[in-house]
């Protein structure tokens, strides 16, 4: 089994492609077959490198990996095949080209876009569908001379047969087309260029591609595509299509969106092993209960024939919900490695690591962590500037309420020497001094949750006074009274 992903590098890496080259992939390694990538880059206006580079580094980063192909974005081409990127292939499109024309199954058209547009008009007119009239395949010999020494510019048009075109696909069954209402479609551009139907069936067939397996969005070009594999002689590949990619409200996802940029997912401190599983799902299941599986494991799992038809609806609660998990299920100093790039660098690596324990229940993604945790690195100025004296008010209680619960946890606090002012010790002497101030521990820890983290939900309470340290945490409490005190003058 060989199958392929062919990107054109038109735009950075999007969720779509990103799980069309997973099913390659999964597809591949479950039958021990061979997955290449194929650049399909004829589109130079609108295509880069650095689009190229998104998208090869955003699939290492996912943990998707190919046999043949550059492995790096502009890299040298590895494997039996090479070049694989269409525009070092452009000697074998011309070649083809003209098989198909001196076998007459293609012709030059030298029709301009103001006759072609005058044709469709005349159709639209006749509400016929529209389709090319075949204007210039029943031009003479004569004709066609003179076009020729006049040198107006042609494409090259491949003649359709009309006949029914059935194939079996591997999600969908049997698929039936009319070849007839296809009409004779552009195969060479007048510049020679070759336009996709074209060179991904001539690419298929060097590359001895056996499966290939796209987008449901390509479903309508396999009838060309085929018709064109019949005439050139090649092999026909099993074709498989996946199911496209729907909004909540089952809407078609746009492409353009930049919600569909794997980057944008990768920034937000998504993990690329929760996306892997993510995207697996949309539109496959294993048809059990379980939700985790690594890479090896949907490799021994996937089958593309067990690809749903229907739509696939990107359920983003469900990423958040499997990302959560996925964090939830690393170490410390694992979950320290991948926090690392969030956290600025003047915060040391056994302070990150006494952090962590502090948020992991509650991340969801790993950007988050500045929200959650900021306070930790954030001079005492920045986190008093989060809060207005309001917000240190117990629920239901003042801002003498306030005051009370912040001078009494200020002088508890201060009694306290650094050995001593520890997560346990903390607690425990602040409900005793709750108690004897006749509050309610809740109305008398949040006044202090505030003061020390700048927010009213925060991570554990007294496992952050510990991590911020005797100095700091005191600092803060100053600064929270001073509010106080400005707000009651
Ligand atoms: N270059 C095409 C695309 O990006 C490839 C489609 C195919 O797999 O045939 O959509």
């Amino acid at each position: 089994m060989r199958v392929r992903m062919a990107p054109s590098p038109t735009g950075p890496l999007h969720i779509g492609t990103a799980r069309t080259s997973l099913y390659n992939y999964l597809t591949a390694r479950h039958a021990g077959g061979t997955y290449v990538l194929r650049i399909e880059d004829t589109d130079a206006a609108r295509g880069s490198v650095e689009f190229e580079r998104d998208i090869i580094d955003n699939l290492h980063w996912l943990g998707i990996s190919w046999d043949e192909g550059p492995q790096v974005a502009g890299g040298e081409d590895v494997g039996p095949f090479a070049p694989y990127r269409q525009s070092a292939r452009m000697e074998l499109y011309a070649s083809e080209a003209d098989r198909l024309l001196d076998a007459g199954a293609a012709y030059r058209c030298w029709c301009t876009p103001e006759e072609l547009e005058a044709v469709r008009r005349e159709q639209e007119a006749a509400r016929q569908p529209p389709r090319y009239d075949r204007r210039c395949l029943n031009l003479t010999d004569t004709d066609r001379a003179a076009l020729e020494a006049a040198g107006r510019p042609s494409v090259i048009r491949f003649k359709v047969e009309p006949e029914t075109i059935r194939f079996d696909d591997l999600v969908r069954g049997e698929v039936e087309f009319d070849n007839a209402l296809l009409g004779d479609f552009v195969i060479v551009r007048n510049d020679g260029l070759p336009l996709y139907h074209f060179a991904v069936v001539v690419d298929d067939e060097a590359m001895e591609i056996s499966d290939v397996i796209r987008g449901e969005d390509h479903l309508s070009n396999t009838p060309k595509h085929i018709a064109l594999i019949r005439a050139l002689g090649y092999r026909e590949p099993r074709f498989g299509h996946i199911p496209l990619i729907l909004n909540a409200d089952r809407t078609k996802m746009s492409k353009r969106k930049s919600q569909m940029a794997m980057s944008a997912y990768r920034e937000e401190g998504y993990l690329p092993e929760a996306l892997v599983n993510f995207l697996a799902f949309l539109g496959w299941s294993p048809g059990t209960e379980e939700e985790i599986f690594t890479l090896d494991e949907l490799a021994a799992r996937f089958e593309i024939g067990k690809v749903h038809h229907g739509g696939a609806v990107f359920d983003k609660d469900r990423l958040d919900h499997l990302n959560g998990v996925y964090i939830r299920a690393l170490t410390e100093e694992q979950l320290a490695l991948r926090l690392r790039e969030w956290i600025p660098e003047a915060v040391g690596d056994d302070d990150l690591l006494r952090m962590v324990p502090l948020i992991k229940e509650r991340l969801v993604r790993l950007a988050d962590v500045d929200a959650l945790i900021g306070f930790a690195w954030e001079p005492d100025a920045v986190v008093a500037a989060w809060y207005g004296p309001q917000l240190l008010a117990p629920k239901k209680g003042s801002l003498a309420d306030a005051r009370r619960a912040l001078e009494r946890a200020r002088a508890t606090l201060a009694e306290l020497d650094d050995a001593d002012f520890s997560a346990d010790v903390l607690e425990q002497r602040c409900r005793e001094a709750a108690d004897r101030a006749g509050m309610k521990a809740g109305d008398f820890f949040s006044p202090i949750r505030v003061a020390v983290t700048g927010r009213i939900i925060s991570p554990p309470l007294f496992a952050s006074l510990e991590l911020l340290g005797r100095e700091r945490s005191l600092a803060r409490i100053d600064d929270a009274l001073g509010k106080l005190r400005e707000a009651a003058a």
